[in-house]
């Protein structure tokens, strides 16, 4: 049998990425983002960090591929690129986890080559424990143990993302 146990409820979510959203437009304030989340992770929480954010924003989305199941193939591939150049844009990337950091240390080199004015870091969340490259991350949600999550965007084999809470997988016999 698998239960699922709540890490991070609904509510305290949402009030978290309501202060997220609302300090990423005070820190941009006057000025222009282009909001680039991460998928497919990131699609619940950068549609609600969205809704929070005050000041104009274009959204557009990348899908990286780094992990199969529970384990790291260490590998990132871009599943599917901007639609659009960022030259000269102010760039917020929305992800769902910053883990080991090798995924955002491979996306934030090649963001680099595309001459943006500004790259910035939000994460719902950090895993602390498993980080192998340090990435400064600009906007973070919750710091967590070493679980593997899932809700909330974040799948266990492509299941899961539906849950409206962050949650851990205890599978019982
Ligand atoms: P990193 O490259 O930082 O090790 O891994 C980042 C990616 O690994 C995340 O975007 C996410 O797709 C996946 N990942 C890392 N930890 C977890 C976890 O606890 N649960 C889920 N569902 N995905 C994770």
């Amino acid at each position: 049998m698998t239960t699922i146990d709540t890490l991070i409820d609904a509510e305290t979510i949402a009030k978290r990425v309501e202060e997220m959203g609302k300090q990423i437009s005070q820190d941009y304030a006057g000025q222009e983002v282009v909001i680039v989340p991460v998928l497919k992770g990131s699609f619940m929480f950068a549609a609600d960090l969205v809704r929070h954010i005050s000041i104009p924003c274009r959204m557009d989305f990348l899908g990286l591929r780094s992990y199969e199941g529970e384990t790291s193939t260490g590998v990132v591939q871009i599943t599917s690129d901007l639609t659009r150049a960022i030259e000269g844009e102010h760039v917020i990337v929305v992800e769902d986890i910053v883990d080991t950091g090798l995924t955002m240390e491979y996306l934030f080199e090649n963001l680099a080559t595309r001459k943006p004015k500004s790259v910035k870091l939000a994460s719902l969340l950090h895993k602390p424990a498993r980080t192998t490259v340090d990435i400064e991350i600009d906007y973070l949600g919750f710091t967590i143990e070493d679980v593997f999550v899932i809700g909330y965007g974040l799948d266990y084999d492509q299941l899961y993302r539906n849950l409206p809470y962050l949650g851990v997988v205890r599978s019982e016999d």
